[in-house]
């Protein structure tokens, strides 16, 4: 039997997680936390009855204390309640699918009591990959990636000598403005950024796919998860999403991962490796496919991914510049308040007004945050 808990179980990455956990018997829940949707978590309890529930929102807590209080589940709220969630005794591995950086200090926390990491939340490796990667080797945990490219990779490098790969191919949809010049940019909606065409994901994500941002993030992300510079990561566009990324190798082999889009395969990949489970749903038909194809990804247009390599470039806090920038600016389109364009320009503000600081620790990142927040909303507004 396997114990997990899991961070963000009402997202899209956290309900598709629990249609795996119904389908292995072997897999039980221990935890289980969200924002503020209690509906939704309150059935999650009853049909799993984990020993521990946790709401961000503490008014949120506090009514599902009330709403299950037949039932034997000790209810937290806020980071405590996270962070216990993330420590407790029952779990073997936490699955972290919130969204944000929120996500740093339960992932420290659970590394240091000795849980495996399935990690969906990239914003956590983006921000303080230099904190938890040699965290989780001193404290011998896993890192097992959940973003469909990153288990890719890891697929793709099982088994291989590290030492021998001489790149890493990160695909990318390119999302649904692909092959847009600026000024066809220019008046796009939340609407139409929400259109992916091939991924059914969480909003905040879906828009960073259209921005290219995602992209940026995962390039980061794939440094620190497999050791590599940027240098050695190209993305390639390759609209389809069938081939979910690839290692190129010293002697020009190159190892690849395919399957149909679904997230479901890499979660459940991170939860049972080394094992493969069966999963049902529709399998790649080459018949059907006829062609794929590649395009090299247009950063002058999509200034999400080349604002990312200045970042990595810089390194440091700017990572978290980034990235915190990125997320108030998301937010704030989402909200209606900006157009689809001012999210590349409240990043490039953020991040021309940032003093750098080398090897940030956990308070300077989230100070590093709470700073570029306070300057978005000193500007645009809070929400
Ligand atoms: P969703 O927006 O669908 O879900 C986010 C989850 O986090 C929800 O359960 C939400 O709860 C919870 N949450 C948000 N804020 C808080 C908070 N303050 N305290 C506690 N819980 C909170 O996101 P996704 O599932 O799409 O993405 C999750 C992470 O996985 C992101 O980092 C994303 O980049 C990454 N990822 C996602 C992929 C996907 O296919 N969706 C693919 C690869 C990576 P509530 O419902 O109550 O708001």
């Amino acid at each position: 039997m396997k114990n997990i808990a899991i961070l963000g179980s009402t997202g899209s990455i956290g309900t598709q997680t629990l249609e795996i956990v119904r389908d292995n018997s072997d897999l039980k829940v221990v935890g289980l936390c969200a924002g503020h949707n209690t509906d939704m978590l309150e059935k999650q309890v009853r049909e799993f009855l984990p020993k521990i529930a946790v709401m961000g929102d503490e008014g949120a807590a506090a009514d599902l204390k009330e709403r299950i209080k037949d039932l034997p589940v000790k209810v937290l709220s806020g980071m405590e309640g996270m962070i216990e969630l993330a420590e407790m005794s029952e779990s073997d591995m936490l699955l972290t699918a919130i969204v944000g950086m929120i996500g740093i200090r339960p992932t420290i926390a659970a590394i240091k009591a000795g849980k495996d990491i399935a990690l969906a939340n990239k914003e956590t490796l983006v921000c303080a990959g230099h904190i938890i990667m040699p965290l989780a080797k001193e404290h011998n945990v896993g890192i097992y990636p959940v973003d469909s490219e990153h288990s890719a990779i890891f697929q793709s490098l099982h088994g291989e000598d590290p030492r021998r790969v001489t790149k890493i191919l990160l695909t990318a949809s390119g999302g649904p403005f692909r092959g847009m010049s600026r000024e066809q940019l220019v008046g796009k909606t939340k609407y139409d950024a929400l259109k992916h065409p091939n991924w059914n994901m969480g909003q905040k994500i879906t828009i960073d796919s259209a921005t290219l941002v995602n992209k940026g993030l995962e390039v980061m992300e794939a440094g620190w998860l497999f050791n590599v510079p940027r240098t050695k990561v190209e993305v390639v566009i390759h609209p389809q999403s069938i081939i979910h990324s690839m290692v190129e190798y010293e002697d020009g082999g190159i190892m690849a991962q395919l399957g149909m889009p679904d997230m479901k395969l890499p979660i459940q990949y991170a939860i049972f490796f080394p094992d493969r489970r069966p999963l049902a749903g529709k399998k790649v038909d080459f018949f059907e496919l006829k062609s794929i194809s590649f395009e090299r990804p247009d950063i002058e247009t999509f200034e999400g991914l080349k604002m990312a390599y200045e970042a990595m470039d810089k390194g440091g806090s700017m990572p978290t510049v980034f990235n915190a920038a990125n997320e108030k600016a998301v937010a704030l389109f989402l909200h209606d308040r900006i157009h689809f364009l001012d999210i590349y320009d409240i990043i490039r503000d953020a991040m021309d007004a940032h003093t750098l600081i080398d090897n940030p620790s956990v308070e300077e990142i989230l100070d590093t945050e709470k700073a570029v927040y306070e300057r978005i909303a000193s500007v645009r507004g809070d929400i």
